[in-house]
């Protein structure tokens, strides 16, 4: 039996603990909602639950409550043949009022194979008006022997009548070291970039290797690193194009702004460690940095700004993301976030 947990719903440890402990004492409430940003794994995590009810000999050890893997049940589920196992999910943007009424006409019948149904409602925040008011009818008085998982990335998202008919679980990320862990185990980039990289995953495997595949993060780095090291007079001709380049999306500016700050907090880490006499801990100090594969480059460029310098800039970039959801230009505030750094340097 295999008693690992699938890779992509790790960091999930604590949520599939809870819901076995409920199950094992038959406590199970008749609808979850899982909850967590894009991509930190509560899909997987809601098909885990769902083949662990549909399993017919689930293992509950002291550690993670585990379906067999062999049964008929497991089987099936695996096949998506499952009869007892029903799947919402949007059609094109929204869950609609058909599709609920699907459901509803399903869940009026008894389980056909095992002792329970289960159905995955997935990206219940899209779901609109009629269709939320209809499932709401099946939240309240939920016919029995069957088990509604949803999925959502925010409980503000959803009407909060179907919040109060779920018992909520919280998917969280990875934090930074898990995942820096993951990209090394899986070769997703050179080692020496590893941590720079885990700073853009938000705590999820998927996102990181979404990253990679879009080749953007590595480039957007290569960029600024140019422009930062460039002194004022060719800083300024490349700003121009540059600022440009980033405010292409919203959420192009907001990864270039992160990877400014990636660099801003190693120039004031290795402010911190030439006041450190000492070798190992400048050594150990350097494999902190959320970019050691660019230290040689950093140290050169360390001395333009004082302490004081780098924090206002922090600080600028804080603000230039709340004016970001405020209609203001985005290349202008994208040249903005550039210039800062050509009138503090010295
Ligand atoms: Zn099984």
């Amino acid at each position: 039996m295999n008693r690992q947990v699938p890779a992509d719903i790790s960091g999930q440890e604590r949520a599939i603990r809870v819901f076995g402990r409920m199950m094992k004492r038959d406590l199970l409430a008749h609808a979850y909602l899982l909850v967590g940003p894009s991509g930190v794994g509560k899909e997987a995590l809601a098909f885990s639950l769902a083949k662990l009810l549909l399993c017919e000999h689930p293992y509950f050890g002291e550690d993670h409550p585990r379906p067999c893997g062999s049964c008929a049940g497991c089987i099936k589920f695996e096949h998506r043949t499952h009869p007892d196992l029903e799947i919402l999910k949007p059609q094109g943007a929204m869950i609609k009022l058909d599709q609920v009424r699907d459901l509803q006409r399903a869940l009026s019948f008894s389980p056909l194979d095992s002792q329970r149904r289960v159905c995955l409602i997935l990206e219940a925040q899209k779901i609109n008006l009629p269709s939320a008011n209809a499932l709401l009818k099946t939240l309240e008085e939920p016919p029995d022997r069957n088990h509604l998982l949803l999925t959502a990335t925010s409980v503000r998202a959803l009407l909060p009548t179907i919040v109060s008919r779920c018992q909520v679980i919280h998917c969280e990320g990875l934090p930074v070291s898990a995942i820096m862990e993951r990209i090394k185990e899986e070769r997703l980039c050179p080692s020496e970039s590893a941590q720079f990289l885990s700073c853009f995953s938000e705590g999820s495997i998927s996102k990181t290797r979404d990253l990679i595949e879009q080749d953007v993060v590595f480039s957007v780095r290569e960029k600024l690193l140019e422009f930062l090291k460039s002194e004022r007079k060719k800083a300024l001709s490349m700003l121009f194009i540059l600022s440009k380049q980033i405010s292409d999306s919203r959420e192009s500016i907001l990864l270039a702004v992160q990877v400014i700050r990636t660099f801003l907090r190693d120039l004031m880490m290795l402010k911190g460690f030439r006041n450190d006499d000492r070798k190992e801990s400048k050594e150990h100090g350097i494999q902190t940095l959320f970019n050691p594969d660019y230290v040689s480059e950093l140290q050169a460029i360390s001395h333009l700004f004082s302490f004081q310098d780098l924090v206002e800039y922090c600080q600028w970039l804080d603000k230039l993301e709340w004016l970001l959801d405020r209609n203001i230009s985005r290349e202008f505030l994208a040249e903005s976030a550039l210039i800062f750094w050509i009138r503090k340097r010295r």
